[in-house]
């Protein structure tokens, strides 16, 4: 009961990459970068382990970004002309690579890393990818003239990989959808159904993850014009549980989504955020705990797996630890509690 684990990152060690940076530069390259991400996922795995967390992930210690560490994989991209593109519906300027041409996989994308990561635990493993959806809210489209067509075309990339990823031992795949907060008529339309086609004939769990962003000061200061509830979830939360994925991981932790919410989610296994990614303090086990049991209120104990409210990628690795031992120590006063 209560299998708790991350949303997916966690920071890179100074070592491995810049730290405090959503887009970091590796410290390394060649064959020493790829020693070090090794090092770096064997560092990640063995803390999830300490920490008491039951699903772990490699922390996202291969790629630089969540989205483009994917891209880099699929031809049809230029990546040397990069261009400045609001995303997240203008929320923040990034430097995103531009579409120019079909696209098709240049080889697995996330082998290496994935196998290596179960080579080394005996845990349930979850991995990431982004969905289509953000994909294409992170890249400019300068082939297909369709926002559509260039998602579907995304969708078929990611389930090649992903069977790849099931065929390699992962059992979860989890896709990363922050964009599902922003677009949500697109959801309905055709968020689902691209995320469906990502995940089509997949016997491992699936999951996917909706969130208000890391805490970064672009995300801190939209949501502060959200107001002091946020329901954005209420649209998208029924078409999710009609949906065939299994999991939903959302936050829910100091977030002004109002918990009820999270009984719209019948049928579907629910991540609940009970640690806050968006600041530095610490929650207590106990904390931890009481949030587990607020949940309760809305979803069935055997659905309801502790999580992260997002990606750890950029906080600080002492705090980053500390918020996963958090997590192990207040999971496990809540299975008791409440077991
Ligand atoms: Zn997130």
């Amino acid at each position: 009961m209560f299998e708790c684990s991350i949303a997916g990152s966690l920071p890179k060690p100074f070592w491995l990459a810049e730290t405090d940076k959503l887009w970091p530069a590796w410290k390394a390259a060649g064959e020493e970068l790829a020693a070090a991400k090794r090092d770096a996922t064997l560092l990640w795995l063995k803390a999830q382990e300490d920490a008491g967390l039951d699903i772990v992930t490699d922390g996202e210690q291969s790629r630089q970004h969540f989205v483009h560490g994917f891209l880099e994989f699929v031809a049809g991209i230029d990546f040397e002309h990069k261009v400045t593109m609001g995303i997240r519906n203008n929320r923040y300027d990034a430097q995103v690579p531009q579409v120019i041409a079909p696209l098709t996989l240049k080889s697995r994308a996330h082998q290496t890393e994935a196998r290596f990561a179960r080579a080394h635990t005996k845990k349930k493993l979850k991995f990431t990818l982004p969905g289509p959806m953000t994909i294409v809210d992170t890249i400019a489209d300068r082939h297909y003239g369709d926002k559509v067509k260039m998602a579907m075309a995304f969708a078929d990339l990611l389930n090649q990989e992903a069977r790849g990823l099931e065929a390699d031992g992962v059992d979860v795949i989890q896709f990363d959808e922050p964009a599902f907060n922003v677009y949500m008529d697109e959801v309905r339309s055709w968020g689902i159904e691209a995320l469906e086609r990502a995940s089509a004939g997949l016997k491992c769990k699936t999951a996917v993850h909706i969130c208000y962003g890391y805490g970064i000061k672009a995300n801190l200061d939209w949501k502060r014009t959200l107001g002091s509830e946020w329901t954005q979830y209420e649209q998208t939360f029924p078409v999710l549980a009609r949906s065939r994925i299994d999991q939903v991981s959302l936050e829910c932790i100091h977030s002004h989504v109002p918990p009820r919410l999270m009984g719209l989610l019948q049928g579907k296994d629910v991540l609940v955020g009970v640690i806050d990614v968006a600041t530095e303090i610490v929650e207590t086990p106990e904390e931890v705990a009481g949030t587990i049991g607020e949940a309760l209120k809305y979803v069935p104990k055997e659905r309801l797996y502790p999580c992260s409210n997002c990606g750890l990628a950029p906080m600080q690795r002492e705090i980053a630890l500390a918020k996963l031992e958090a997590l192990g120590a207040g999971t496990a006063i809540a299975r008791k509690r409440y077991g």
